[in-house]
């Protein structure tokens, strides 16, 4: 959960109409009848996991998936009620949470079932699990090797639905030869479970990437799709990015030949004067230090470069000898929409986007925009 209202003029707008904007595009990808399970772990993407959800599930997303229990609970908390995954095993103390707050759980071995469903027996309720195939991702997950086998231990166990069997790609556009073995590897196992008559409800491997590069992960036997980046906007360049981060300008400051900006005095005024504007939003947002001298924001109608070093709550940029009409209290973009893409400020510091999102900080208050709200 993010601050929803904040005194300090530096926020996130989330777009909805791009988000939705989105989901359509993933949908027109797929085949009809595959679902697709949102995934909202780590705040969805720092967009705003309890928000964004309520909207998917408006815009006709059956599923949810996050990373761990409080991000699970967080969504119950806030009054949905669909289906949640967890995308990764808990620790058998937290077992009475999952049943507790009704939560679909990965299971990643035999073992493991095992010791879920003797929890579950105690309380007399049967789990509902979607079991992980490790093939060829090398995090969690039944190695391919043993899948068949365990995968049918699993069903054999007294009381388990398996809702799901999935696999993750962890190079799906960039390796296509890799990720097309590791779809020939599932369809057997889909294959060789349907002869042993297992029922499984959900075959499924495609993250973003692998919805708009590897198209036979979008069909039979796979029949959902688990978008994140793309929903929020960032893995294709034909989708829109959702998230813009604004902040006023705070102070302008009239400088002179020889003064220096910032900590480390990295930045030295060169001509006899410089306008250099302070902008109310540092590190502890999300802008990394490695944007110091390097990158830049936009003001009303043109750029300006950031000068140097990011502080923990400001950032400084150069307006220029006069300040250019530029005054205080004008709205600044920081990063986001088509003006400052996701991609040059990771380029800048060294991030990708899915780190960028996330690193905006729990003190930027997330506002969402729909189009009624738009002037
Ligand atoms: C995070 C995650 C996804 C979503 O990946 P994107 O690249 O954001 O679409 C899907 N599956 C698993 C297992 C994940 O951990």
């Amino acid at each position: 959960m993010y601050l929803y209202k904040s005194h300090r003029p530096t926020w996130a707008e989330v777009d909805m109409d791009a988000m939705r904007k989105n989901i359509l595009a993933i949908k027109r990808e797929c085949a009809e009848d595959v679902q697709i399970m949102g995934v909202v772990k780590a705040d969805a993407y720092g967009h705003g996991a309890a928000v964004v959800s309520q909207e998917l599930l408006k815009l006709g997303v059956e599923y949810l998936a996050v990373s761990n229990i409080d991000e699970a609970m967080e969504l119950r908390t806030s009054g949905i009620s669909s289906p949640i995954l967890l995308l990764g095993p808990v620790e058998s103390s937290e077992f009475g949470k999952l049943i507790e707050f009704n939560i679909y759980a990965t299971v990643i071995s035999a073992d493991y079932a095992r010791e879920l469903s003797e929890a579950y027996r105690y309380r007399g309720v049967y789990p509902k699990v979607h079991i992980e195939i490790d093939a060829g991702m090398g995090r969690l997950g039944i190695p391919l090797e043993n899948a068949l086998l365990e995968v049918e231990q699993i069903a054999r166990m007294e009381g388990i639905i398996i809702d799901g069997v999935y696999a993750h790609f962890p190079s799906a556009d960039a390796d296509k030869e890799f990720s097309e073995f590791q779809i020939k590897e599932l369809i057997k196992l889909s294959q060789e479970l349907k002869k042993l008559e297992i029922k499984v409800r959900y075959f499924h491997m495609a993250n973003s990437a692998a919805i708009f590069h590897l198209p036979s992960s979008l069909k039979s036997p796979f029949n959902m799709v688990r978008p994140g980046l793309g929903i929020y906007g960032y893995a294709q360049a034909a989708l829109s990015p959702s998230l813009t981060l604004k902040t006023k300008v705070l102070a302008i400051n009239r400088m002179k030949k020889g003064q220096t900006v910032s900590y480390l005095r990295s930045y030295t005024i060169l001509r006899d004067v410089e306008h250099i504007a302070v902008l109310p939003i540092g590190y502890a947002d999300g802008i990394p230090t490695l944007y110091s001298n390097k990158g830049r924001v936009f003001i009303k109608d043109a750029y300006y470069p950031v000068v140097g070093r990011v502080c923990m709550d400001y950032m400084m940029v150069s307006l220029g000898e006069n300040s250019r009409g530029v005054q205080i209290g004008d709205e600044v973009i920081i990063l986001g929409g088509q003006k400052i893409t996701m991609e040059e400020f990771g380029k800048v510091c060294k991030k990708i986007p899915y780190e960028i999102t996330c690193d905006i900080s729990k003190r930027v208050p997330r506002i969402y925009l729909r189009k009624e709200d738009k002037r």
